[in-house]
């Protein structure tokens, strides 16, 4: 079966794909030619899901899934959030977003933040939607090499290294997108 994820972001695809049982082909937006931006308007990490997920099924026809993710900080009261690609401002990438972070959090103790990650499915002519979660914390400065996005300033909970100091695979077993990808598998492998 044939199922396309809404993004652009390679990264992303080759986190989940190993996730997947082979008889799911996961297909980019590139695989479909859909080359343009999905505009992801709403306020909320859930109704982003949903715009992207509705957009590849409206535009293109295809059954799909997109993810929307958000960084939120307790101290901050949930910031960046759903503001998270775009904290230190559009075009600016990850380098910028985590010294902004690690400036607002200069004097602060309390470091505690989670991810969040939303799946919207469109399947079938009905929508499913699965969530995420990894608590953790900010920690001082950057550590670790893999990944991407915010991931060397994260330490989930339980571990001593950041998401970027830590495999993939260990990574996908604990993340937010891992959680909530699991949910959908488990979905896909329970109603196909
Ligand atoms: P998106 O909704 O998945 O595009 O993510 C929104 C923002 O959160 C982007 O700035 C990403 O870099 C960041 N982000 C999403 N997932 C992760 C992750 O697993 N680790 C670190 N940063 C992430």
């Amino acid at each position: 079966m044939k199922l396309v994820f809404a993004t652009h972001n390679q990264n992303k695809v080759r986190e989940v794909q190993p996730l997947f049982p082979e008889n799911i082909e996961l297909l980019s937006l590139t695989d479909i030619g859909c080359h343009e931006e999905i505009p992801e308007t709403s306020d909320t990490i859930k109704g982003n899901a949903i715009l992207k997920a509705n957009f590849v099924t409206e535009h293109y026809g295809y059954d799909c899934f997109a993810d929307d993710t958000g960084l939120l900080v307790d101290v901050l009261d949930g910031a960046p959030g759903v503001l998270s690609a775009r904290y230190a401002g559009k075009e600016k990438g990850s380098e910028a977003n985590m010294n902004k972070l690690l400036n607002a959090l200069l004097d602060k103790t309390n470091r505690k933040a989670h991810f969040k990650t939303v799946i919207a499915l469109n399947i079938h002519k009905e929508q499913f939607l699965f969530e995420g979660k990894a608590e953790g914390e900010i920690i001082i400065e950057k550590k670790g090499s893999q990944g991407f996005g915010y991931d060397p300033i994260f330490k989930p909970d339980g571990f001593n290294e950041t998401f970027a100091e830590l495999s993939l695979e260990i990574k996908n077993s604990i993340s937010h997108r891992g959680k909530a990808i699991q949910k959908l598998i488990n979905y896909l492998n329970t109603h196909q």
